[in-house]
């Protein structure tokens, strides 16, 4: 192709879509986000969650997450989170007083340059009318958790959580946000730690699971 072509491609179609990996003008092109319906599922984490849902196949967004955390394409969350918007106008959790991501490490933070559970749910948080509050610090850095087996998991997270404000939480409703729910063990670790501080009630909410 001649160069000027080429530069002139480059410049209408700058991007791969990271699932079907053709080029456009997003990271994730619109014949995958059409091909990744809203799927929600609800989960049990009893007793101190009272109700976790997940919006999300993980399996569909699994190139997508990969992408994004690992390959550090911050343009993607645009993606993820204009999808969300467009598929879930309103909180589907029941009238929380706020949200609480879950945090990750500084380490990893200081990796990728950005918190990317912050950065997915602010938004939706300003458009659901709901405060994003960042109460919750990571004292502990665990290993990845999909590498390791169920009770691995939630031996890695024992006390790995502690709260920056404590006061905040007496007496409120809380939905906790994080990307992907797997086997529950990092919610229900900091779910413990919220009931101990006295939350009315806590739910969880995640994008994929
Ligand atoms: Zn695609």
């Amino acid at each position: 192709m001649h160069p000027l072509l080429d530069k002139f491609f480059t410049l209408i179609l700058p991007f791969q879509c990271v699932n079907c990996h053709r080029l456009g003008d997003t990271p994730w092109c619109l014949e995958c986000r059409i091909s990744t319906p809203l799927d929600p599922q609800i989960r049990d984490f009893p007793p101190e969650i009272t109700k976790a849902k997940t919006l999300f196949a993980y399996t569909q967004l699994k190139p997508l997450f990969h992408a994004y955390k690992f390959m550090n394409i911050r343009t993607l969350d645009h993606c993820l989170i204009d999808h969300t918007l467009a598929l879930v106008p309103q909180c589907p959790m029941d009238s929380p007083d706020f949200i609480l991501p879950v945090p990750s490490h500084q380490n990893r933070v200081r990796e990728r340059g950005f918190d990317h559970v912050t950065r997915l749910f602010q938004p939706l948080a300003q458009q659901w009318g709901l405060p994003l509050i960042s109460a919750i610090n990571r004292s502990k850095d665990t290993p990845f958790l999909h590498a390791l087996k169920t009770p691995q998991r939630a031996k890695a997270v024992h006390n790995a959580f502690t709260l920056s404000t404590p006061t905040l939480i007496a007496g409120k409703r809380i939905v906790l946000v994080d990307d992907i729910l797997t086997s529950g063990a990092t919610v229900q670790e900091i779910a413990k730690l919220l009931h101990q501080h006295g939350a009315a009630q806590i739910q969880v909410l995640a994008l994929a699971g």
